[in-house]
């Protein structure tokens, strides 16, 4: 899994390159919590999916 991505930042309002800030493992896949290097908003993604629409926090 990659330590970058590149992800739309709805706070910057354009494409920014985010930092992995953390992983864990779940049943439901490998959860990785991203952070935008600008303005620390984050999102999650599971096994790569972006669920930010779900607000899962471990
Ligand atoms: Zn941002």
């Amino acid at each position: 899994m990659a330590l970058e991505l590149d992800h739309y930042c709805p706070d910057c309002e354009k494409d920014r390159t985010f930092w992995r800030a953390a992983s864990t493992t779940l049943h439901l896949g490998e959860k990785t919590k991203w952070r935008c290097p600008e303005c620390n908003y984050s999102f999650v993604t599971i096994d790569g999916i972006d669920s930010s629409q779900s607000d899962i926090e471990a």
